[in-house]
């Protein structure tokens, strides 16, 4: 028996890489009965019957999945925003990093093109950058036309397996471009994939950039917090996080309750209003929405 990891799912095919091989393999019962079946990125144990075909016998306990795309033991998200074309957003870069936290993904923010941006725009980006900075976030700012990029870019992939996500036309497939000239993904080609579903198979695919993996497919495409309780938000929020254990009440939600260890922090300026705003319109999203049966 051997170990390996599955890179790709196809036509009823699992390709599992092991070593320098990749062997085709197929799924069998055992697994069935448990309800688990194989995602790209799980860890496996399987037989090979020949130097290239065998058949999974085991899935490894996973750290994470995601539904869309159908992907397991992601170490990170790429959160791609653009500077300009289209405008910069707090609240959807926000948005992003709530739905990134609440899967236990660590995010990563790439800032795309900055070589479009007036002198203004630049600062204003580079404001935020420091801001997210400050929060703990690492932020990249790009441009996908950077011969440079690679660069400051590839030590943040090395060894890690990444799901991008972020809005249609921000640079997405760009940037994967731009990080491995040998890949030739074609513009626009991410976001098609992800309209696609309905006609033809899901395909994922983990490709290997600058010595880490990475979903061929952009991730979180749904922005909604449908897996998410009000009391699981601030834990999104890691600024938020690190105070609420000095809140009066457990539990708090940081709304309308005293002693709030964090509206306290917004006050002294040392959380972001523009975060705590977000965080506040996620909470009552995530409050009324209708009662799922
Ligand atoms: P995706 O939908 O997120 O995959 O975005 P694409 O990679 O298809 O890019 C959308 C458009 O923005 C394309 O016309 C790209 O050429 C352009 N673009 C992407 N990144 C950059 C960048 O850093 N600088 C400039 N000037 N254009 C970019
Ligand atoms: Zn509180």
């Amino acid at each position: 028996m051997q170990e390996g990891r599955i890179i790709k799912a196809l036509s009823g095919f699992y390709y599992v890489e092991s070593g320098d091989e990749v062997i085709q393999c197929r799924g069998r019962g055992v697994f069935r009965k448990r309800k688990v079946s194989p995602l790209v990125g799980d860890f496996v144990k399987f037989e090979a019957e020949t130097k290239d075909e065998g058949y999974i016998l085991e899935i490894m306990d996973r750290k994470n999945e995601l539904i869309r795309p159908p992907i397991a033991n992601i170490d990170q998200a790429i959160i791609v925003c653009s500077a300009v074309r289209p405008d910069f957003s707090t609240l959807l870069l926000d948005r992003f990093l709530v739905l990134v936290e609440s899967k236990q993904i660590m995010p990563l923010i790439f800032i795309t093109k900055m070589d479009l941006t007036s002198p203004e725009q630049k600062e204003a980006i580079e404001n935020y950058k420091t801001g997210y900075e400050k929060i703990g976030y690492t932020v990249e700012l790009l441009s996908s036309k950077d011969p440079d990029g690679k660069e400051y870019l590839h030590p943040h992939l090395t060894g890690k397996v990444s799901v991008v996500a972020g809005q249609s036309g921000v640079g997405k497939t760009s940037m994967l471009n731009a990080l491995d000239s040998g890949l030739l993904l074609k513009t626009d080609a991410i976001s098609e994939s992800l309209g696609r579903g309905k006609h033809t198979t899901r395909h994922v695919e983990l490709i290997d950039i600058a010595g880490g993996l990475i979903a061929d497919t952009p991730g979180f495409s749904s922005l909604d917090f449908q897996e998410l309780d009000a009391v699981e938000l601030s834990d999104c929020f890691p600024e938020m996080d690190r105070l609420s254990a000095d809140c009066k009440f457990r539990g708090c939600l940081h709304h309308k309750e005293p002693g709030c260890a964090v509206k306290e922090a917004v006050e002294e300026g040392d959380i972001f209003i523009h975060r705590y705003e977000h965080y506040l319109r996620f909470l009552e999203e995530i409050q009324t929405r209708k009662p799922r049966y």
